[in-house]
């Protein structure tokens, strides 16, 4: 059985723990790999690694900083099918799913490629006779992300990308079910002239998260996962004197209101709903169908289900693959199993219907007359499961959703630029889209739900990961000048 190791100090190194967890192929339920569980000595060595990393890169110019960044946006380009295909053994997505999630990190390394521009602090002259005030950004140290499986590629690459570019070193522990592309990218970054230590992969599971969370030389930690996890991440790294962002699970309404474009609003319905086997964090799951728009937009949607392509990503004609584990899938089937005992109907039901023999495949699920309280409304599913509910008005829409738990993403499909721009106002999730059913915001923007979403005052990436990675410190200034010189034991006063 194939071992995949570590990545420490700018090489790769064999697991030493005894433990290993077992890498799948979703599309075939068959183990393809071993994954090393790095015990706490492990975990230790890497910190210090990166511990005695630090001073030098650091000091590293900024300039030089950015050049290493642009060579490995180059890198990662010239290696996207490669990526592409490591993510979909892995995880099941398909490869085109793959490269989409590829492209989005891509956004996340050109925006760190500036860090010249966003390392600029502040400048008062003159705030006082021969005085001045600067403000200058610093790294914190050590820092560590620990990522989900969903976006095995994307998620990393929100997190390291403006964690080196602004001078810390990081330990990154993936995800152990699709742990190997983060391998690829650390032999990118080294290849691209990023010296080695700055950039460290530990595998593992709860051990090295803990090992994480309680070691004193890790300054800050990015989490993203689920909410239960993101909680303990959250409190337990507080409590240690960290500074933690945990950003955690979701359940993401897209409201349609009567004057929408019933094709357009069924499309989005279904790519948001279905892609990625719904495995992302900012698919749709839930509709609210406001007034009579309820009957034709499921039938739209039911419609296209039947020509949704299921099956391995090895085929290119599939559009959706397995889930990630046997386990997983029949979490996601119980959902569908008990949706009509709690007064829901089942339109369109996944586990029905052809589909591949191996894997851990389900058809896509649409649930009408879901309600609040119901099962499957308030837990997230994080498969394919479409959920309905009908309201009278925009009013009862709105209220659903500021009472959901999670408060991620949502979506407003309308021809009334009125009643989008108050539900931008109105709505309590932390990321807004009017029209466009998975708002992620570009790399240059920052992402961040709301509510049980996100634990923690930062959102990830763009400039809100600068920020994270940063401390502010703050020079009061003055050059002698003897002609100006006096004792005087009064407080300093500016005016
Ligand atoms: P998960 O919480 O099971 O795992 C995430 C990470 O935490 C993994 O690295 C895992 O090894 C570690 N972990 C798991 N159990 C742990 C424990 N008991 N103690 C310490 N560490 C533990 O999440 P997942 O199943 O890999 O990913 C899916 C979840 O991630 C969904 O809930 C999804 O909504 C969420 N997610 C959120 C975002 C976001 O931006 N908000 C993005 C992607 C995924």
């Amino acid at each position: 059985m194939r071992t995949i190791p570590h990545w420490i100090n700018g090489q790769e190194v064999e697991p030493t723990s005894g433990n290993f967890g077992p890498v799948f192929n979703p599309a075939t339920g068959e183990q393809q790999a071993q994954v090393g569980l790095a015990s706490l000595a492990e975990m230790n060595s890497a910190v210090a690694v990166a511990k005695a990393a630090f001073p030098a890169w650091r000091s590293t110019s900024l300039s030089r900083k950015s050049e290493i960044l642009f060579r490995f946006r180059e890198l990662v380009v010239a290696h996207r099918d490669e990526i592409a295909q490591l993510v979909s053994i892995e995880h099941g997505k398909v490869p085109s799913d793959a490269a989409g999630e590829l492209a989005r990190g891509i956004e996340n390394i050109e925006f760190s490629c500036g860090i010249p521009t966003h390392m600029k602090g502040g400048f008062s002259e003159q705030v006082s006779g021969g005085i001045d005030v600067y403000s200058i950004k610093q790294p914190l140290g050590v820092v560590a992300g620990i990522t989900p499986f969903n976006f095995p590629a994307m998620v990393p690459l929100w997190m390291f990308t403006n964690a080196i570019a602004t001078g810390n070193t990081f330990i990154l522990k993936p995800s152990e079910k699709d742990p190997s592309v983060t391998l690829l990218m650390a032999r990118l970054l080294k290849e691209a002239g990023l010296p080695d230590g700055v950039f460290n992969v530990v595998q593992g599971d709860k051990v090295a998260v803990d090992a994480i969370l309680n070691h004193p030389d890790i300054e800050a930690v990015s989490f993203v996962g689920s909410t239960p996890i993101a909680k303990y991440i959250y409190t337990t790294g507080t409590a240690n004197g960290k500074r933690i962002q945990a950003l955690g699970g979701a359940k993401n309404h897209m409201v349609v209101l009567p004057d929408a474009d019933i094709n357009m609003a069924a499309d989005a319905c279904v790519s948001a709903g279905f892609g990625s086997a719904g495995e992302r964090c900012m698919a749709i799951s839930v509709v609210v169908a406001v007034g009579n728009i309820a009957d034709p937009l499921i039938e739209a949607i039911s419609a296209r289900l039947p020509a949704l392509k299921v099956g391995p990503g090895t085929d290119p004609i599939n559009e959706m693959g397995p889930l990630i584990t046997g386990e997983h899938r029949d979490k996601v089937a119980s959902f569908i199993a008990g949706a009509a005992g709690e007064g829901a109907t089942v339109v369109v039901d996944g586990r029905e219907g052809s589909l591949p023999e191996k894997g851990y495949f389900l058809n896509p699920s649409l649930i009408d007359h879901v309600q609040p309280g119901m099962k499957v409304y308030d837990e997230e599913i994080f498969g394919p499961v479409l959920s309905v509910i009908r309201v009278d008005t925009y009013d009862e829409a709105v209220t659903l959703i500021n009472e959901h738990q999670y408060g991620n993403g949502t979506a407003i499909f309308t021809r009334d630029g009125g009643a989008a721009r108050q539900f931008q106002f109105d709505i309590q999730v932390g990321m807004v889209g009017i029209n466009v059913p998975i708002p992620v915001p570009v790399g240059y923007y920052s992402f961040g739900g709301w509510k049980s979403s996100l634990f923690g005052d930062a959102n990830i990436y763009g400039p809100a990961g600068i920020e994270f990675y940063t401390r502010t410190k703050t020079v009061t200034s003055r050059w002698p000048d003897p002609s100006t010189s006096s004792v005087d034991l009064g407080f300093p006063q500016t005016r």
